[in-house]
């Protein structure tokens, strides 16, 4: 697996750290819990969409792009990031946004709607929930071309297999740490959305066949729905990488009933997650998907799916804007349903 032969930009000094969590493992009584900190890579504050996009924007350059267009939810880090990006290349930036939730675009919004503005968005246009983005991204492309310039599609999420390259590498990252610190993680545990971050992983570990169980919480989808999505883009991104052993389909595995009511609407484990984290370990979650991944890691060592003697690595995957876009939630000001 060389990934020297894919374009890449570099967008963070150095490996993110992984640290212990050594308060919030003697809380919960199980397992020992440690964190990659992945809200500490680059650009803006930055997340897991720094790394795809280190793979994506040097694709876009290389095709002699100037504008990056993405889409992503009204909140969207990972249009945050493209902008972040797409400012320090001297690239344009398009973001169209989906309102999954009706009526939660607010031009003056707080969190990553701010950053939109303030890191000088060429445009934002705004859908209904369900309607088809890559068809608008499309449109936004053509619309470029007819003033002779050139735009890059970003799929949501960054997340195709050249994105998910990101996650690859990151996989790289994590077993060099683990060989230096004198590690050895026996789980790792991430936030399951769009795909790309879970496939690369999945995709990442297979190649270097480091046998390291994965489990991914859904954020928007249970079960039966992530699976064959991550499946297939982990897939992808084995074949981009020329692995010659299939991916076996009991290396995707996911745990659902995080997530409800709803993609980026809270629940009452997921602000627990987020207090526990930032009481115990000064580690800020955001609501939409590190609180719910925690909170999907805390239940599951609840549910005592680990042995004692683990070491279990939960990789923080950023969103910090959209902590201070829920502030009356997260303090417990405004109750939240279950689960
Ligand atoms: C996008 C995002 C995820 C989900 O990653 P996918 O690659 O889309 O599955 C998790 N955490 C944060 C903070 C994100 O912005």
């Amino acid at each position: 697996m060389d990934l020297s032969r894919f374009p890449r930009r570099r967008y963070t000094v150095g490996p993110t750290p992984i640290e212990p969590l050594h308060n919030l493992s003697k809380a919960l009584g199980g397992p020992s819990l440690w964190i990659k900190r992945d809200d500490q890579l680059g650009l803006f504050p930055g997340g897991n969409k720094t790394r795809k996009l280190e793979f994506l924007v040097a694709d876009a350059l290389a095709q002699g792009a100037d504008t990056l267009i993405t889409c992503g939810a009204v909140q969207s880090n990972h249009c945050r990031i493209t902008l972040a990006a797409a400012a320090k290349e001297g690239l344009k930036c398009r973001l169209l946004l989906e309102e999954r939730v009706p009526g939660s675009y607010n031009p003056k919004g707080n969190g990553n709607h701010f950053m939109f503005e303030l890191m000088g968005v060429e445009s934002i246009e705004v859908f209904p929930g369900g309607a088809d983005m890559m068809a608008a991204m499309q449109r936004t492309a053509e619309g470029l071309a007819r003033e002779g310039r050139k735009g890059y599609i970003i799929p949501g999420g960054g997340s195709n297999a050249i994105g998910a390259l990101g996650y690859v590498a990151c996989a790289q990252e994590i077993l060099a740490q683990s060989f230096e610190m004198g590690v050895h993680f026996d789980h790792l545990v991430v936030g399951s959305g769009s795909s790309g971050t879970h496939a690369g992983l999945v995709a990442g570990f297979h190649g270097m066949n480091a046998g390291l169980p994965i489990t991914g919480v859904g954020v928007s989808r249970d079960p039966e729905n992530q699976e064959p999505l991550v499946f297939k883009e982990a897939q992808a991104t084995a074949a981009l990488l020329g692995v010659n052993t299939p991916v076996p389909r009991d290396a995707v595995k996911t745990v659902g009933g995080y997530w409800q009511p709803k993609y980026s609407l809270p629940n009452r484990r997921m602000v627990e997650a987020v207090q526990m984290l930032a009481r115990l370990e000064a580690v800020p979650l955001d609501p939409t998907y590190t609180g719910k991944a925690m909170a999907g890691l805390i239940g599951m060592v609840r549910e005592g799916r680990f042995k004692s003697s683990d070491q279990v690595l939960f990789v923080h995957t950023g969103g910090l804007p959209a902590l201070f876009a829920e502030t009356e939630v997260l303090t417990g000001r405004t109750p939240v349903v279950d689960p």
